[in-house]
């Protein structure tokens, strides 16, 4: 299974792809995570993205697009994976698109995660993390800096709704509920995705 799990920050894409990843025995790979880690380690990489990420801007599609392409070719995501935070603008899902086709495969299917934009704000500037046994507050969660990344959020990956849309592969689901709920519906439309794809690789759908 490829797939990739779209949606507003502060929609539970993080803990979203880690369950749905683990049912389905792939990586997920979160590039906010590749980007932390980079950041956290002080290599160039971090160092380049970090300016962009403090802002709430996207770090630009050429340095996105060249790491996603590098942990793709990783042993692990040969069985299939679950990108979380990207792609994020149409050129990233234009060159997703072409690498896999280089590699003779496709996505199988699109979760886009739904919440209103009022419950983001207040998901947004409450979350903590962990880091070394205290919660601390993300930089880019402050108030003015989520108000930015939703505003990004509109302006450039919102349309990646629709481009999946057209391309039959978008699945939409309800992210308001447990954590639980919200991967039931999610596995529910995988499950889906697959029955389609099974049917369009057999020499004709089943009667009825
Ligand atoms: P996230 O943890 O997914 O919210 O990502 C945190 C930050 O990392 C974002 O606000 C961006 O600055 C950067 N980032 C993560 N994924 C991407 C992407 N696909 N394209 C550009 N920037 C990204």
């Amino acid at each position: 299974m490829r797939a990739v799990l779209l949606g507003p920050p502060g929609a539970g894409k993080g803990t979203q792809a880690q369950v749905i990843a683990a049912q389905l025995g792939v990586p997920a790979i979160s590039t906010g995570d590749i980007f932390r880690a980079n950041v956290s380690g002080q290599t160039e990489l971090g160092r380049q993205a970090k300016v962009y990420m403090d802002a709430g801007d996207l770090v630009p599609d050429e340095i996105t697009v060249a790491m996603v392409k590098d942990r793709l070719a990783e042993p692990d995501a040969k069985v299939g994976f679950l990108l979380d935070g990207f792609p994020r603008t149409i050129t990233q899902a234009e060159q997703l698109r072409s690498s896999l086709a280089e590699l003779g495969s496709g996505l199988d299917c699109v979760l886009e995660l739904v919440v209103d934009e009022e419950e983001l704000v207040r998901r947004l500037s409450g979350r903590r993390m962990l880091v070394d046994g205290e919660w601390v507050q993300r930089d880019d969660d402050k108030p003015e800096t989520v108000r930015h990344r939703l505003h990004v959020y509109q302006e450039q990956t919102a349309p990646l709704s629709g481009f999946y849309e057209q391309e039959g592969l978008l699945a939409r689901i309800d992210a308001i509920g447990t954590v639980e709920e919200v991967s039931a519906r999610a596995q529910a439309a995988l499950r889906q995705a697959e029955k389609r794809d099974s049917a369009g690789q057999g020499d004709a759908p089943p009667a009825g």
